[in-house]
């Protein structure tokens, strides 16, 4: 086990800033995602923790030690790439040997190790094969195991699973969490899947034009993000202009008053009043009170198997997407989701956060 400690990492392409002073740290044992938009920097920060890349400023530390100075093998971390790199001539268990032989370990020790890796990883009985007699997925454990062979303290993975099926990715994606924790390898998991990150890490890290947005966990960059690109990333996100209060107090949005439980981040003036679709709830014109919550008038809707999802054109400008689960709309016939009707649209407050 170690922790993993990048502090101020600067790199430039030519003009392009791929990292703008980026700060990292990952405790020992922990599972860190990196998300963000094609060419953030997720790729350069992983590469210049592993040695392939050289950052221009900042340091790259192991348990407190330097190590931005070492190559890459003599840095003892493993590498897991989006494109498998197999070696196309060697079998899976001489693939999964690999940096064992090396090293001088004994054939049998690395018999026993290929063994106990390749049941880890779930290729029991494929040892004998070459890459191309296995499945993208099948491939990719051979990646994961050979990674793993040496004992690495930690373990960073490039979009390991963006090549395969949906169905086998989801599957995987638990299988490497389940190793890693058996194995308490500290792990920083590079993805552009944000479900992905979000049902996997410890933390994940919101990245965009090579700078560090939020970190946190799951939950708060999902529930409680800090900015608005962060709310529309991860996730799908209403976000509505609004005005606060000079007590940084109440919220408004047009000539309505909106209740928002937590106001730490609100600032006077100018705001963004965002949350979740599923924080969205819907009241018929008939049933509501008038006056309470904005009023608006379905557009469109999307069924998505658990939820349906609406979205509203409010009377004062702008939209709202609106998830209800399909039970409830089953039961109202599928006539909630009708084009043109008309809801008082309300946010719970317990969800609802406002940005400055
Ligand atoms: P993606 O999700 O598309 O893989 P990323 O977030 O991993 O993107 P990086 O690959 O780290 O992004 O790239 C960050 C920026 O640095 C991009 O603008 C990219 O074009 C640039 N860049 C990366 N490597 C090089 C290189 N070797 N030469 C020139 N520019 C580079």
């Amino acid at each position: 086990m170690a922790m993993l400690d990048l502090r101020g990492i600067t790199r430039r392409f030519g003009a392009t800033m791929a990292l703008d002073g980026v700060d990292l740290t990952v405790p020992s044992g922990g599972f860190c995602s990196l998300i963000g938009p094609s060419g953030c920097g997720k790729t350069t920060l992983l590469r210049i923790a592993a040695g392939f890349v050289a950052a221009d400023r900042g340091q790259v530390l192991l348990d407190g030690r330097d190590i931005a100075g070492l190559p890459p093998h003599r840095r003892g971390l493993g590498f897991v790439f989006q494109s498998y790199a197999l070696f196309p001539t060697k079998t899976v268990a001489q693939n999964i040997g690999f940096a064992l032989m090396l090293r001088g370990d004994s054939r049998r020790a690395i018999d026993r190790r290929v063994a106990d890796l390749a049941a880890m990883v779930r290729l029991t009985g494929l040892e004998d094969r070459f890459p191309h007699e296995l499945s993208g997925g099948q491939q990719q454990r051979v990646a994961l195991a050979r990674a793993l062979a040496p004992e690495p303290p930690v373990l960073l993975l490039d979009e390991p699973l963006s090549a395969l099926d949906a169905g086998i990715r989801v599957h995987l994606r638990a299988e490497i969490r389940r190793i890693v924790d058996s194995l308490g390898i500290t792990t920083v998991y590079v993805t552009h899947d944000q479900e992905e990150a979000l049902a996997i890490s410890d933390t994940v890290v919101v990245m965009r034009h090579g700078r560090i947005l939020q970190s946190g966990t799951p939950q708060a960059v999902y529930l409680r993000p800090a900015h608005s690109f962060v709310a529309g990333f991860v996730g799908t996100a209403n976000l509505l202009p609004c005005t606060i209060d000079a007590a940084g107090a109440a919220v408004r949005v047009g000539r309505m008053t909106v209740a928002v439980d937590d106001m730490t981040a609100a600032r006077g003036g100018a705001g963004l009043l965002v949350w979740r679709p599923e924080h969205t709830t819907l009241t018929p014109m008939d049933h509501a009170v008038p006056g309470e919550g904005l009023a608006g008038t379905v557009e469109a809707s999307a069924f998505l198997g658990p939820v349906v999802r609406l979205t509203l054109r409010i009377d004062a400008g702008g939209t709202v997407t609106a998830d209800i689960a399909t039970r409830a709309w089953s039961i109202a016939g599928g006539t909630m989701a009708a084009r043109g009707s008309r809801f008082r649209i309300g946010i719970d407050p317990a969800f609802a956060r406002v940005l400055p």
